[in-house]
């Protein structure tokens, strides 16, 4: 159960703290407002989560009888009053720029950046699981201790307000050029002074959600929705194609080569784009899928409209879209901008919402950025700077071809071609072995038939060696609101899995102690061993898949 606080703005990301335990595969995660919760509601609940917020004495007291009597507790970055009363040592002060260390295998060869003040504990008597540094200071940056027959897991910062920033990069540089480019507003603009051009490579927001999550498995051991529909699956590879006017022989080209690999590929189609609607079908066939990628009526005349004034940015979008829809006829559900525009901190979301896109495709990185400007790989619901999620995914995009090996763009790091394979290689290895986060790529029909194909087929090589199914943006989609919608259930000693929907395929990793009702293998993540079970369900359909003992 998570407490939200809707009338204390200091509670700002706690939405967003149930889309953190949604990607890490906890369903039916119950928000209950602070004016709700009483003692008998916190007593049959499993984990309670208190994000920071104003916490009265009496809900304080609720807090500690509820762990004292054998709950747990997960708070973050609490006031000092409510840490105290946690029995927490702090010192009334505050850690900026802090980097946090997990002490535990697997992740504790990172260090993960924080980008919001933290709470500067001692470590009293209690156990430390992550440590945090700047300068010469060392601090606890997350406690477990126990009280009573409960334990209490601490952590000294809030945690899903570090992911969203980790994650859209810093709203105070919202519509600002900052990165000395060519004058297109694009994401990587919000990370300038926020992300280290060497360290950008670690998806380290993936990394912190996995370990949250592991924490949560060692206090309350729970089932949890796999990453990817089977329990052998590690990773994926998302295949985008911008299209940016490419000719219909290129687009043949990247699609015979993408089919020899039994590939599946989004390509995003501008606004006059050669590609005609009649190409389609056929195209659609071999599983890929078409979408739109929004651009200026100028840029395919006269190159690339920099400069975009922030006022003429809906207009852009909405002359695309109404084009699309009239031509294509087809909902635009993944999108990618030519030229990555962006508007505000997450303004353009919000537009790409209004027109019915469910998810993006714009956070892709460029130079001097590598693949990991969000510190993520996974799909998440955007969020403002107030707190609001949006409806709409943030996908992010991990490179594209011409910020790697182009020999002249701005934008470019201008490697060649061998190196731009041995270093890819080794972030798609780890991307399957140690993060488990998906690789999301794009190739322009127009690059990959004049000079980006090595590079691109080593990708897919890649893949395969990792066993990770190539897939488009659109399949990804599917499969990311298709997971959302699993609802797992303990009825008695029996776990049941029901959706929302039909379940084209899933799996769940089981807590210890449950016997799987239905075979499946047993894996290993994150160093630990999972019974699974994997399976289907029609619409409606629900299945007791394990139960205790
Ligand atoms: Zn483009």
């Amino acid at each position: 159960m998570l407490i939200i606080h809707p009338s204390d703005a200091s509670s700002t990301y706690s939405h967003y703290l149930r889309e953190i335990l949604g990607v890490e595969g906890f369903s039916d995660v119950q928000l209950c407002p602070v004016a709700q919760v009483t003692s008998a509601r916190l007593k049959s609940q499993a984990v309670v989560f208190v994000v920071r917020m104003a916490v009265s004495v009496e809900l304080r007291q609720m807090f500690l009888e509820y762990v004292t009597a054998g709950g747990n507790l997960v708070v973050f970055h609490p006031d000092d009053a409510f840490a105290r009363a946690l029995g927490i040592t702090t010192t009334r002060r505050t850690m900026m720029h802090g980097t946090v260390n997990i002490t535990t295998p697997p992740h504790s060869s990172e260090s993960i950046p924080l980008h919001i003040p933290a709470a500067l504990w001692n470590v009293g008597d209690a156990d430390v699981v992550a440590t945090m540094q700047h300068g010469n200071v060392t601090a606890p940056a997350i406690l477990k201790r126990r009280i009573g027959a409960g334990i209490v897991l601490a952590y000294a910062f809030e945690l899903a307000q570090t992911v969203a920033r980790t994650r859209h990069g810093d709203p105070a540089l919202a519509g600002m050029s900052t990165g000395g480019l060519d004058g297109v507003m694009r994401p990587s603009e919000l990370f300038v002074h926020q992300l280290d051009p060497q360290r950008s490579k670690v998806p380290v927001a993936d990394l912190l959600t996995a370990h949250f999550a592991l924490e949560i498995d060692a206090l309350a051991p729970q089932p949890r929705i796999w990453y990817y529909p089977c329990a052998g699956q590690t990773s994926t590879l998302i295949m985008t194609s911008d299209d940016d006017w490419s000719s219909p022989a290129d687009f043949r080209v990247m699609i015979d080569a993408l089919d020899q690999y039994d590939a599946h590929c989004t390509f995003f189609l501008v606004p006059q784009s050669h590609i005609s609607p009649g190409a389609l079908p056929a195209w659609q066939h071999t599983g890929h899928s078409f979408s739109l990628h929004p651009a200026h009526s100028r840029d395919a005349d006269m190159g690339l409209l920099t400069d975009l004034p922030a006022t003429d940015y809906a207009t852009m979008l909405g002359g695309s879209f109404e084009r699309h829809n009239r031509v294509y006829g087809s909902p635009a559900r993944t999108v990618r901008n030519h030229a990555v525009r962006w508007l505000g901190y997450v303004d353009a979301a919000r537009l790409l919402a209004s027109h019915g896109v469910q998810m993006d495709f714009n956070y892709l990185p460029v130079a001097p950025y590598f693949w990991s400007l969000c510190g993520s790989g996974r799909p998440m619901r955007f969020v403002d700077a107030d707190g609001a999620v949006l409806d709409i995914y943030q996908q992010p995009t991990n490179w594209t071809e011409e910020c790697l090996i182009h020999p002249e763009y701005v934008f470019s790091f201008k490697w060649n071609t061998t190196l731009a394979i041995a270093v890819t290689d080794e972030y798609i290895d780890a991307a399957a072995t140690r993060y488990y986060s998906p690789v999301t790529v794009n190739s322009h029909p127009v690059s990959f038939a004049s000079y980006s194909r090595p590079l691109i087929e080593a990708h897919w090589k890649a893949a395969e060696r990792n066993r990770m199914p190539i897939i488009s943006a659109q399949e990804w989609l599917d499969w990311t609101m298709s997971r959302e919608q699993i609802h797992l259930t303990w009825v008695g000693n029996e776990l049941r899995m029901s959706g929302d929907a039909a379940i084209p395929h899933a799996t769940i990793l089981l807590p210890p102690g449950t016997t799987p009702s239905i075979p499946g293998q047993t894996v290993t993540r994150w160093g630990k061993t999972y019974k699974t079970v994997s399976l289907s369900l029609a619409d409606g359909e629900s299945k007791v898949i394990a139960t205790r003992g």
